[in-house]
């Protein structure tokens, strides 16, 4: 990971400390000595991560963490408040200017090492989901995503998994706040409903009766189910060994009792998010390789796919000495459907005619829609008399259906159809295309309602 962290101190030996620490783990470090100097740099270089310290002269801390929030430039750079041990307050003060973590000084290796981390990481997603809402605002389509940005680690779904009842009742009323929590005082069980569950987080107590609760995080880690759920551990002062193999496996963060209540609800927050934007990054990018393969109106494959993919069917078909064929079918007449009931009915044909080619097609035979009323099946190892078949069985299943309209009523409908073949090892995709296309035209100039195989 090569984030970029901005140090802010007014204090020259704790920036070269932090410095040394950070580039030891491959971060890029910058450096300011005043508010005012962190706000500039945060403005034009627009850094991953901010370590900012509370205590300086002229802004303080807690101005720089607000001025950055309210700027809808720099709101989405996140935000470590590095704050004295004997403070608490300043934790609360933190949180309410919006900082999104914070460390204690003096600064504990690990520490700084899990939340730049782990805050890099969410900043990489958040990137990214802003540079998406900005295409699709571009694009005409919303672009939401940076609108709930700011609310987006709240409401989470927690399961709290300790078996010390005044423990579990402390940090479900801390979170009750910001948050939904479950409590599971059994490891086994939770093992049990984690697969087939929504869960945001998993917090788990390294300080379970009679179980390591390590086990737990492992056994989930290795499931593909709850590989990428969120984990969160709560661990007893000084038990850095048992901490270093939990981060080693893949839980994402820590909280050291006695928990700082501003701490938890920081670092909750931070976990929800994070997994909150990689769902919605995941899903709308299968909505957006979707919408670029297939046609919208019928769910068949559009034009651009079936070229992509009929190239790689005839580098097969011909390697291996196997028959291709591509089968192209029009509908007859079909502008007389729109102008006599309407564009929305021509449409339920289209959807009709499609739902039908597809019943009429094995698995591995690629139907698309080439656009219009013209469609185009691809059938792997299928010689012209089978593919002539596939037509003939196409065409009498359109024609002697009626199809139906929105408004109720019945048409009948015909469809012209050609077919051609890989012709030897010369053949290409465009000229079996083609030669497919000058057999549909055989078929519509001889009479419609036909199947035309072609000749060559
Ligand atoms: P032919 O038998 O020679 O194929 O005649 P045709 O009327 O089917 O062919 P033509 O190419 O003249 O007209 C095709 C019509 O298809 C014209 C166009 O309005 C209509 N069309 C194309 N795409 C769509 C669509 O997505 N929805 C609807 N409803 N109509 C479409
Ligand atoms: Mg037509
Ligand atoms: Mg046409």
């Amino acid at each position: 990971m090569t984030a970029r962290v901005l140090i802010v101190d007014d204090i020259e030996a704790n920036v070269k400390l932090l410095e040394a620490r950070l580039t030891v783990e491959y971060f890029e470090t910058l450096s300011a000595r005043s508010g005012q100097e962190a706000l500039q740099i945060c403005a034009n270089e627009g850094p991953d991560v901010v370590l900012l310290d509370v205590m300086m002269p002229g802004m303080d801390g807690f101005e720089v963490c607000q001025r950055l929030k309210a700027d809808p430039k720099t709101q989405h750079i996140p935000v470590i408040m590095v704050t004295a041990l004997d403070q608490p307050s300043d934790r609360v003060k933190g949180l309410e200017a919006g900082a999104d973590d914070f460390l204690t000084k003096p600064v504990d290796d690990l520490a700084l090492i899990t939340r730049v981390k782990n805050l890099s990481r969410l900043k990489t997603l958040t990137d990214e989901m802003l540079m998406r809402a900005s295409t699709s605002e571009q694009m005409g389509m919303g672009g939401e995503e940076a609108d709930d940005a700011a609310n987006a680690g709240l409401g989470g779904k927690i399961l709290l998994v300790e078996d010390n009842t005044r423990s579990g009742e402390r940090i479900m009323a801390t979170l009750s706040g910001d948050q939904n929590v479950v409590l599971e005082k059994d490891p086994q069980q939770a093992l049990l409903v984690l697969p087939d569950s929504d869960y945001d987080l998993l917090i788990v107590s390294l300080s379970l009766s009679g179980t390591d609760g390590l086990r737990l995080c492992s056994q989930l880690r290795s499931l593909d189910r709850t590989r990428n759920l969120p984990i969160l551990i709560v661990t007893e002062p000084g038990e850095d060994a048992r901490l270093h193999r939990g981060l080693d496996m893949g839980v994402n963060d820590y909280l050291v009792r006695p928990i700082d209540k501003n701490e938890m609800l920081a670092r909750v927050r931070t976990q929800i998010k994070r997994k909150r934007y990689s769902d919605r990054l995941r899903n709308k990018l299968d909505e957006s390789v979707e919408l670029a393969i297939t046609d919208a109106l019928t769910g068949l494959y559009n034009r651009r796919y079936m070229e992509g993919h009929l190239k790689t069917l005839v580098e097969e078909a011909v390697q291996r000495g196997k028959p291709l064929s591509v089968l192209v079918a029009d509908i007859d007449y079909f502008k007389s459907v729109n102008d006599t009931h309407g564009h929305d009915a021509g449409d339920e044909v289209l959807k009709e005619f499609a739902a039908r080619m597809r019943q009429n097609t094995r698995g591995i035979d690629l139907a698309c829609r080439l656009g219009g009323e013209e469609f185009v099946v691809m059938m792997p190892d299928t010689d012209l008399a089978k593919a002539y078949m596939v037509g003939e069985r196409l065409r009498q299943c359109i024609a002697s259906m009626p199809f139906d309209l929105p408004n109720g009523a019945k048409i009948s409908v015909t469809a012209s159809v050609g077919v051609a073949s890989l012709e030897g090892v010369d053949d290409t995709q465009d000229g079996l295309v083609k030669r497919a296309d000058q057999a549909l035209y055989c078929a519509k100039r001889d009479g419609r309602n036909r199947v035309v195989a072609d000749a060559a």
